[in-house]
């Protein structure tokens, strides 16, 4: 599983994840709250997204983040939005440099 040695964002609207192998992230602050798995950005039941994505601020910035375990982090944002985590693994897979590997869209059903 990746591991993040460094995730630097506190207070900026983007977040670098530096990973163990060498391959540093750039995300911006916005596509990951756009990007927020809680129950109350996405349904539990069905997957579909609740959060319209042009709700999220353009300006938003990262309050604060926690680790969760050793699987993920929990970013706070400045719309006062707390409750997602961001595994790990899925932030490694699905961060645009890896375009290639995962295939195409992914949970992007119609
Ligand atoms: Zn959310």
């Amino acid at each position: 599983m990746p591991m993040p040695l460094e995730i630097v964002g506190l207070g900026k609207a983007e977040v670098r994840f530096v990973w163990d192998e060498g391959v540093e992230d750039l995300w911006s602050a916005r596509t990951l709250r756009q990007r927020c798995t809680c129950a109350y950005c996405q349904s539990e039941a069905t997957g579909e997204r609740l959060l319209d994505p042009a709700s999220v601020p353009e300006d938003i910035t990262v309050t604060s983040m926690s680790l969760v375990g050793n699987y993920g982090v929990s970013i706070a944002f400045s719309d006062h939005h707390s409750t997602g985590i961001y595994r790990f693994r899925e932030l490694h897979a699905s961060h645009p440099n890896r375009g290639a590997q995962t295939g195409g869209k992914s949970g992007a059903n119609p």
